[in-house]
């Protein structure tokens, strides 16, 4: 597989001005641009540029969608209300047209607000109640069918590459707040017990209402005993029935997009849904500073933060980049220099991009 080194932004990173990036393009020499165009709600930090300040985003989608090309869905895709109206996707595709870079998306659709603009996607407790954060369910056929337009107005930009993220089955929900120490209530909670869900565990010959019993049974426990969720019965059931579907369903995703390189993008510890789509591990959800030989083994591609605590000195970028390399991974995405794209970590990208080359 041929070995590509680009950069991750996020689409933001274009809203005052093209110059930061215009100087990073000519100076660092990536292969490709890597560009966040829907994400989920955010808070960062933007150190230089302008004026460095906070960035505060709902989640959305970056970029003004054209609602005509979301027929199959039928769903308005909700905007990021923080950029405005211009349209930073089709500023960003001609620049990179200029230097003949290409452009690869990187999507959250799932987070992007969407099953806050339409309630009937939440993913779904065992209790009924929509998931903490509401991230909309990619079991809905509704939600699919979204994903599958998105892929198609994308293609009008011309993009290159694709990459999707938080697009798993039962994700448990993240270690934070009263629940962070209890594994198995946040492994329950990340259940889905949705309408699509239960319908496709029903098809399956799986029985839904047993396993939302066993669910509740389980996570009532969970305060005042050592519970693991199931291994068989009603609930392994369910959840094996979902998880068969879900893998015929990223078949055809595959499919569609094979022409793009599709990569299912993953945090490290996160289980990889079994499917043939390969898999880009994001290392900005790792232990810092980073620790060679830990992650890599599995992931051909890696998303790289590129900034303290993950990297302590810049030096140090050019190690890890060529022991990544070293682990068979292919395509790196170097991430954080829109957060700050000063001289120092500009040179630091080009030179593990230059060591790289020369391996
Ligand atoms: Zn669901």
């Amino acid at each position: 597989m041929s070995r590509s080194l680009g950069l991750a932004i996020p689409l933001w990173f274009l809203h005052d001005s093209t110059d930061p990036l215009e100087r990073a393009l000519g100076e660092v020499g990536p292969q490709h641009v890597t560009a966040t165009v829907v994400a989920g709600p955010q808070t960062t930090i933007r150190l230089r540029g302008p004026a460095p300040h906070v960035i505060t985003l709902r989640g959305g989608w970056q970029y003004p969608p054209d609602n005509a090309a979301y027929t199959d869905a039928g769903l308005k895709p909700p905007r990021e209300a923080a950029l405005g109206k211009r349209n930073l996707l089709a500023r960003l595709r001609d620049l990179l047209g200029r230097y003949d870079i290409p452009l690869v998306a990187r999507l959250h659709p799932t987070v992007a607000g969407l099953a806050e603009a339409h309630p009937h996607l939440a993913g779904k407790t065992a209790w009924g109640e929509a998931l903490p954060g509401r991230p909309a369910c990619p079991a809905h056929p509704e939600t699919r069918a979204l994903l599958l337009d998105l892929v198609g107005e994308l293609r009008q930009y011309e993009i290159a590459g694709l990459q999707l993220g938080h697009w798993l089955i039962d994700p448990p929900l993240p270690p934070a707040g009263a629940l962070a120490a209890n594994a198995p209530a946040r492994e329950l909670l990340g259940l889905c017990f949705c309408p699509a869900c239960q319908q496709i565990a029903r098809s399956a010959g799986a029985d839904p209402d047993a396993a939302v019993e066993v669910a509740r049974s389980a996570l009532a426990r969970t305060a005042v005993e050592t519970v693991s969720v199931p291994a068989d019965g009603p609930l392994a059931d369910y959840r094996s029935a979902r998880r068969a579907e879900a893998r015929t369903w990223l078949q055809v995703l595959r499919q569609r997009t094979g022409d793009l390189g599709l990569h299912l993008l993953l945090d490290p510890g996160q289980n990889a849904p079994a499917s043939e789509i390969p898999l880009q591990l994001n290392l900005a959800g790792a232990p810092a500073p980073l620790d060679t030989a830990t992650w890599f083994h599995d992931a051909g591609a890696v998303s790289l933060p590129i900034l303290r605590p993950h990297i302590p000195q810049p030096d140090a970028l050019v190690r890890i980049t060529l022991q990544l390399l070293q682990h068979g991974v292919h395509r790196i995405d170097f991430d954080g220099l829109a957060a700050d794209p000063a001289p120092a970590t500009t040179t630091s990208v080009r030179q593990a991009i230059r060591y790289a080359q020369r391996t």
